[in-house]
């Protein structure tokens, strides 16, 4: 510790649901970097909770409508961005005017032009811009971001990433949660989708060319102006194809690359811990750490780059990158044809 000197990040996480609740808040006790002084909430309620959990004090305690007062408060370095997606951007343009750093959680944002809009204002504001994406940081993903370049079997010929899981069976259709409602960034796509997504560029190292999708519904009185389930494929410059399908409706968690003199695969490759691959010939690709591992270390990497100055792992940008094929899909999907990214 050199006096004077910050040595920790002091994060406000904004939206306690479900990930800040049981996923972030957890991690923050394990990070060495970075720890948990703040949070902002539209639900009072969960207040007094969360102030006896982590000993948080009043000064740190914001709502949405008092939000922007962060900027006069020194104990909050990073706001941490955890609310449905619509929320994303407007809270990120609020934070950055506070001159705080911006976590965002994935999906960046509702669209491209939103995404671009986030970066200029953290640039404008002078202030990191992050998004949530904790799989980069997980180290045995970055074993295979490594393989994308090292080519141990090779080129690549083909790739394919799936992400979804099955749910909203007992959902009551005039009662719709968040996640199946299209004002807020509801559907497949937003959600688990771009986990198929940055899982096909960085698997790849590459950035897609051309998108074509196409969405399929079973569950009509649920999904409405959402995607259930959402097949596309990413077409490369050099020939490679990646196909990727995303879901509410099917169970799926594989990233497979097959390549001229073998192949290998992560299944599951995008889960809170466990993940576990191999190769053709044999190799066992495992992973190892206990949830919340994940999000300790992508908040004790984001912290370190503010705290060093360095450029963070996955910039706003990696999220405008997706945001950009996202649109494409939704396009390819509502009228049909290629597109082109
Ligand atoms: P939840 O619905 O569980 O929580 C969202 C929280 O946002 C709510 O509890 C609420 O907190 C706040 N909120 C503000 N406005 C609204 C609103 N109009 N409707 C509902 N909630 C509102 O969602 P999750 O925690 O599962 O997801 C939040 C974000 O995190 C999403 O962007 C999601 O994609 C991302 N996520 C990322 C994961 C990852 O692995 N990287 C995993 C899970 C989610 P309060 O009452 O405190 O205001």
């Amino acid at each position: 510790h050199v006096p004077g000197r910050k040595d920790s990040i002091g994060v406000a996480l904004v939206g306690l649901g479900y990930y800040a609740t049981e996923l972030l808040a957890p991690a923050l006790q394990l990070t060495k970097h970075c720890h948990l002084a703040g949070i902002a909430t539209g639900s009072p309620g969960k207040i007094p909770a969360w102030q006896q959990r982590h000993g948080i004090p009043d000064r740190n305690i914001y709502s949405y409508d008092d939000f922007d007062r962060i900027a006069d408060n020194p104990a909050i370095d990073a706001v941490y961005i955890v609310t449905p997606n619509d929320l994303h951007k407007p809270l990120t343009l609020r934070a950055a005017a506070a001159g705080k750093h911006v976590w965002c959680e994935k999906p960046m944002a509702m669209n491209a032009v939103e995404a671009e809009a986030m970066v200029d204002a953290c640039r404008r504001n002078k202030v990191q811009l992050t998004i949530g994406y904790r799989l980069q940081h997980d180290p045995l993903t970055r074993r295979l971001i490594a393989m994308a370049r090292e080519r141990p079997y090779g080129s690549l010929l083909k790739l394919r990433a799936d992400a979804g899981f099955h749910a909203y069976d007992d959902v009551d259709p005039a009662n719709k949660p968040w996640r199946l409602l299209p004002q807020h960034g509801g559907g497949a796509m937003f959600d688990m989708g771009v986990y198929a997504l940055n899982a096909a560029r960085y698997a790849s190292g590459r950035e897609p060319i051309a998108v074509s999708a196409r969405q399929e519904i079973r569950r009509p009185h649920l999904f409405q102006g959402v995607d259930e389930t959402m097949r596309f494929t990413l077409e490369f410059a050099d020939g490679l194809v990646a196909e990727c399908t995303t879901s509410f409706g099917e169970n799926l968690n594989l990233l497979r690359a097959d390549c001229e003199r073998g192949w290998y695969e992560l299944s599951p490759f995008q889960t809170y811990d466990g993940l576990k691959g191999r190769t053709s010939d044999g190799i066992l690709l495992a992973g190892n750490g206990t949830a919340p591992y994940q999000q300790a270390l992508q908040m004790d990497n984001d912290a370190l780059a503010l705290l060093r100055g360095t450029a963070p792992l996955v910039p706003g940008e990696e999220g405008v990158r997706d945001m950009r094929v996202v649109d494409a899909v939704h396009a390819s999907a509502r009228a049909g044809g290629l597109r082109i990214v």
